[in-house]
């Protein structure tokens, strides 16, 4: 079915299709020198995407299945993917494995690594069944393996350690990247006993970014964690509106008593952070991921100003047919578009429409 539909679309939007050829060589471009990571909005659940300076792509979960072919599918085909280097399965949960089978459906994957734990649910086992059909390489991660990974100066699993823990969440794959100075840490869902059990086996210390573990549930993120790690900023991958109350207000509190920065997206949308080794910045809505140095001339960047494209070039764009493309021509003419935000004048546009413009445009 997805086939299909993709198909379907292809044909419609073959002025999309340059552009994201276009992008995807922006993006070699970016990568030349900076580490990105996209934190996805995928709801209730996790997905980071990295795209390492030596052009080594890595997705660490693909949230539930839905998230899988709805968020995580179009992302990828839109920052111009045509492969993965590697997948990094943290734990057995259907919000962070089940839109991994849309996602290995679809992508050709160099390598899979996992936690290994044994869970008897349908969508993991039809996971590592879809897995063993390709022959994509498996690999158990454990705690002290160093990974060498293009374009990243440092790659550790800090966890699951054998014998497990009790509970898929605190056997998580817990991965720390180093590039430069910027550590960033990726938690999965790990909870108290495997942040203490972490704290005990690896000497860790400062990290600047941090993926907040659970969703930022308070079974995770002990003070004794965050005093360790004391990150400049923490990312929390939770959805609107949850059902589980996450993330905890308590949690928040502790954060913000520690002075760190959290960013949530259920309250942002995706999240993108770029670093270039020595800092790192987080990419304002709107911005575009590739600096202007590295457009070829003609149009700003290879991207569609807003403001003075014409409806045919508008019409490129997805989700924008005639009907919207005229809108944003009227609505301009009133007052031109400044911002990404400005964008929901345009009666038509909702932030799910905006939020798949947001690589593409210029203002
Ligand atoms: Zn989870």
């Amino acid at each position: 079915m997805f086939h299909r539909l993709d198909l379907r679309r292809a044909s419609r939007v073959i002025g999309l299709l340059l552009v994201l050829v276009l992008m995807a060589g922006f993006g070699a471009g970016a990568q030349a020198n900076e580490l990105i990571l996209h934190f996805l909005d995928v709801g209730q659940g996790d997905s980071i995407l990295i795209q390492t300076p030596k052009g080594v792509d890595i997705l660490v979960d693909a949230g539930d299945d839905r998230a899988g072919k709805q968020v995580v599918l179009p992302y990828l085909e839109k920052m111009g993917i045509e492969s993965l280097d590697m997948v990094v399965m943290t734990h057995p949960h259907f919000d962070h494995i089940g839109g991994l089978i849309p996602v290995l459906d679809r992508y050709p994957v160099g390598q899979i690594l996992a936690d290994g734990q044994i869970h008897t649910t349908r969508t993991y086992e039809g996971l590592l069944t879809l897995i063993y059909e390709k022959g994509i390489p498996f690999y158990l991660a454990r705690a002290g393996d160093k990974l060498t990974i293009p374009g990243l100066d440092e790659v550790m699993v800090l966890n699951p350690m054998e014998p497990f823990l009790p509970g898929l969440n605190n056997n998580s794959v817990v991965l720390k990247l180093r590039y430069g100075s910027v550590v960033i840490l990726l938690t999965g869902d790990v909870e108290a006993e495997a942040e203490e059990r972490i704290l005990a086996e690896a000497s860790l210390s400062k990290v600047q970014i941090l993926k907040a573990a659970h969703h930022g549930s308070k079974t995770s993120s002990t003070k004794a964690f965050l005093t360790a790690v004391n990150p400049n900023l923490a990312i929390m991958s939770v959805g609107a509106d949850n059902v589980y109350g996450l993330p905890d207000e308590e949690i928040l509190n502790r954060f913000e008593e520690a002075n760190i920065q959290v960013l949530r997206t259920d309250l942002l949308g995706t999240i993108i952070v770029v670093s270039d080794g020595s800092s790192f910045r987080i990419v304002e809505p709107g911005e575009s991921l590739f600096t202007e140095s590295q457009a070829d001339g003609g149009s700003r960047n290879g991207l569609v100003n807003i403001n003075t494209a014409t409806m045919e070039e508008l019409m490129e764009l997805p989700g924008i047919g005639p009907t919207l493309a005229r809108r944003i021509i009227q609505e301009r003419e009133g007052t031109p578009f400044r911002k990404l935000e400005d964008l929901l004048r345009v009666p038509g546009i909702g932030p799910k429409r905006m939020e798949n413009l947001v690589p593409l445009i210029s203002f």
